[in-house]
This record gives structure tokens, C-alpha cells and sequence, in this order.
């Protein structure tokens, strides 16, 4: 086969490898967990902290209205008793009672904001949860996806390695040595197909004399982009 036929061939091949390159690489940024399901974990942390936090304000609220109403009972038990003979410190320790009364509805009040606050938190929670998993479950079936992609593409840029090593056996080192370079320095496209009487590469015009060689299957270059061209 002509060197340029040749040079044809290891060039679709090495396009069709760096798109495989790319694909996987584009791939496995792909199968790494979303920042919206890292946000959302941390979210349900957050919610889960004001759960427990309002299990224990409940728990301390409703403490206290117990000692208070221990409080009172104590108060009025003494108060009843007729222990306490003088009408002045009766007053006094009746208003005492009141006082305390007062204090007990403001604890009440405390327990139920208490309670209200535990019950929204543990909804927030739960919903938070559940859109967490519905997330991460999405996620999981995407990257086992992708991992099936991912090894289809090894597989394929195997094969095409064999065919590659097979290709590179029937050229001349030094040729290879020139189209390696030329890739690299012409973004990794260095022969390309005559495009009716252009150059497939940069689309210039092609004098007759260029077409001609071409199409005789010389090694000829582009003058303008310095690609090898083929037909
Ligand atoms: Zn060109």
C-alpha cells in the first residue's frame, strides 16, 4: 500500500482514539457525585441537627413546666393547709401562687412553640431525606451507565491500538517520526482527504499541478496549512 494510504489510516485511527480520550475523560468527570446531591447531604445533616435540637428544648420545656407545677401544688398545699395564720403573709403568698401561674402559661407556651418547631423540623428532615435518596438514586443508575460506556470505549480503543500497531509495521520509521510531529504541531489533524480540489484540512484551493500529485498518490503537502494530503 502507498505511504499515504498508510498515513490515511493511522490518521482515522488516531482521530477516533482521541475522541475516545475525550469521551472518557468527559465521562468520568460525569460519574462523580453532583455538588447538588453534596449540598443536599449536607442540607439533611443540617436538618437532622435542628430535629435533635428541638427533641431536647421539647423535652427540656416540658421539664420545667413540671417543676413548676410541682411548684405550685407545694405552694397551695401550704397555703390550704391554714398553717399560715396572718392575713398579710397569706396575701403575699396567694399572689406568690399567681405569680407562679402566670409563669406556668408562659412555659406552656414555651413547650407548644417547642413541639410546633420539632414537628416542622422533622417534615423539613423528611422531605430533605427523600429528595436526597430520589437523587443519589438517579446518580447511582447514571454512573452504572456510564461505567458500561466506559468500558465499551476501552474495549474499542484496544482494538484500535491492534489495528494501529499493525498499520505502523508497514510504514518507515521516518515517515512516522514526521507524522507524529506534524500532529502535534497541526492540532493533531496532519492528512487529510482532498475535498474536491481543496484541502480538507484548511479548505484553500489547490493549484492543478497539487490536485494532479494527489490523485497520483504522491506525498504532497498543502501550501497553505502544510497538511499531506490524500484523495
Ligand atoms: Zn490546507
Amino acid at each position: 500500500m502507498r505511504t499515504i494510504k498508510l498515513l490515511a489510516t493511522i490518521q482515522k485511527i488516531d482521530l477516533e482514539l482521541d475522541a475516545d480520550r475525550r469521551k472518557f475523560t468527559e465521562n468520568k468527570q460525569a460519574m462523580a457525585p453532583p455538588e447538588t446531591l453534596k449540598k443536599l447531604a449536607a442540607e439533611v445533616k443540617e436538618a437532622e441537627s435542628k430535629v435533635t435540637y428541638w427533641q431536647k428544648e421539647r423535652r427540656a420545656r416540658e421539664a420545667a413546666i413540671t417543676e413548676q407545677s410541682k411548684k405550685i401544688q407545694d405552694e397551695e398545699k401550704a397555703l390550704y393547709s391554714g398553717r399560715v395564720g396572718d392575713p398579710r403573709e397569706q396575701l403575699a403568698r396567694q399572689q406568690h401562687v399567681e405569680s407562679l401561674k402566670r409563669h406556668l402559661e408562659t412555659l406552656e407556651e414555651r413547650a407548644l412553640e417547642a413541639m410546633i418547631a420539632l414537628e416542622q423540623s422533622q417534615e423539613t428532615w423528611e422531605q430533605l431525606k427523600q429528595t436526597f435518596e430520589a437523587q443519589k438514586s438517579a446518580w447511582l443508575r447514571r454512573r452504572t451507565e456510564l461505567e458500561k460506556e466506559q468500558e465499551a470505549i476501552v474495549a474499542h480503543a484496544r482494538a484500535l491500538k491492534m489495528r494501529r500497531e499493525s498499520v505502523l509495521k508497514q510504514l518507515d520509521p521516518k515517515e512516522i517520526d514526521r507524522y507524529e510531529q506534524m500532529r502535534k504541531r497541526l492540532g493533531g489533524l496532519a492528512v487529510v482527504k482532498l475535498s474536491h480540489r481543496s484541502c480538507g484540512g484548511c479548505g484553500a484551493s489547490l493549484p492543478t499541478s497539487v490536485v494532479q500529485q494527489v490523485r497520483s498518490g504522491e506525498l504532497v503537502k498543502c501550501p497553505i496549512c502544510g497538511r499531506l494530503l490524500y484523495d
